[in-house]
């Protein structure tokens, strides 16, 4: 029997993380096509308060896995007690978020319960009732559509910031119910240590609305001044070609394409990247590229809406100047 759609939100630092609200979103608008409930899992410790502002955000139903042992995320904990929810409630449609850890969840859920899951999906609709889950591939060359034969629940991780936020409505009331939690036996692993990312002055790249990316263009690491100048001037995260985190200008974790970070901004400024393959997949939902290369044929010009064909020592320097000169 159907039984609605479900989706796992996500806590960043005691508050809804933004995937959750994006998970309620495109939730809420399938659970209202299918005439049936949204119901919302959340796990932590101390979350509580949490449960009306997943109402608000259109749940019908919200699960609350609220225990010591949950606070932070523990796959073996999380796993074991959403495999059950999931057992009991038999939902139609299961969605969590493309993140670091609900993507590894996601995973092992899906194996367990033999069925089918799309991950980092960009766009889900139904046909006929069927959940069609859309998704970039081969590096983002080539977009494929996904269903799940006969298996349910039909289960797809969202990219962050691909789908529209579901808006608070302070007036929506949804049933909040405890879970119970019991882990004899569960965990096999434990963190023995949490290394932070060391902190960055600007936005986190991931999250970030507006980033300025710099590739092997710039000639060597003296250079990339320009990139953090002109980033800084839009209040932009720093982000980098792999040819640039191998080398070791900045670290890793700047890092955008296939094999670094997806990112989403509405705007994306790039210098000196020559739009391969493999950085396009991690750039190709920014809603605007503009790209500053001195190379007319870079393929980066077929992705950007605005490109400068130009010596970025020449451009990038009087952009910052013209952007600090309209906002001054
Ligand atoms: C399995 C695999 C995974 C990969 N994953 C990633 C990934 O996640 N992210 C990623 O970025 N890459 C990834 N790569 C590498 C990718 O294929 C490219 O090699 C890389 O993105 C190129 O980086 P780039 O654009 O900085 O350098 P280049 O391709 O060397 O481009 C430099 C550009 O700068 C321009 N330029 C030079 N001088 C100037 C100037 N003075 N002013 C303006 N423009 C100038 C040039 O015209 C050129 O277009 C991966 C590769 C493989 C095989």
């Amino acid at each position: 029997m159907p039984n609605g759609v479900m989706i796992v939100a996500e806590t960043a630092e005691g508050s809804l993380a933004p995937i959750s609200a994006e998970l309620s979103g495109v939730g809420r608008a399938l659970a209202d096509e299918l005439g049936q409930t949204l119901t919302a899992v959340l796990f932590g410790s101390g979350i509580g308060g949490l449960g009306e502002e997943l109402a608000a955000l259109g749940a019908d139903r919200v699960l609350l896995a609220d225990d010591d042992a949950l606070s932070e995320y523990q796959g073996d904990a999380y796993l074991a007690v959403l495999e059950r929810i999931v057992r009991e409630q038999a939902p139609e449609i299961l969605l969590l978020g493309q993140t670091p850890n609900l993507r590894e969840l996601a995973a092992r859920l899906a194996f367990r319960l033999e069925t089918g899951l799309t991950t980092d999906c960009t766009s889900l609709r139904l046909e006929d009732g069927v959940l069609v889950m859309t998704k970039p591939v081969f590096g983002g060359s080539a977009i494929a559509e996904y269903v799940v034969d006969d298996a349910r629940p039909q289960m797809a991780t969202i990219r962050p910031r691909a789908f529209e936020p579901a808006t608070p409505q302070a007036s929506r009331q949804a049933e909040v119910q405890p879970v119970a939690v019991s882990l004899d036996g569960v965990v096999r692993t434990r963190v023995l240590e949490t290394v932070k990312e060391a902190a960055t002055s600007g936005p986190r790249l991931k999250d970030a609305k507006t980033v300025v990316s710099g590739g092997r263009g710039l000639g060597g690491p003296e250079n990339w001044k320009y990139v953090e100048e002109l980033a800084e001037t839009l209040g932009a995260a720093v982000g980098a070609t792999r040819a640039v985190t191998d080398a070791g200008w900045v670290p890793a974790s700047h890092q955008v394409g296939l094999t670094g970070v997806t990112v989403t901004p509405d705007l994306y400024v790039t210098v000196g990247v020559s739009g391969a393959v493999q950085h396009i997949a991690g750039c190709s939902g920014a809603r605007n590229i503009v790209a500053i290369n001195k190379d007319p044929d870079a393929n980066i010009f077929k992705h950007a809406r605005f490109g400068v064909v130009g010596d970025y020592k020449q451009v990038v320097p009087a952009l910052t100047e013209a952007i600090k000169a309209l906002r001054g």
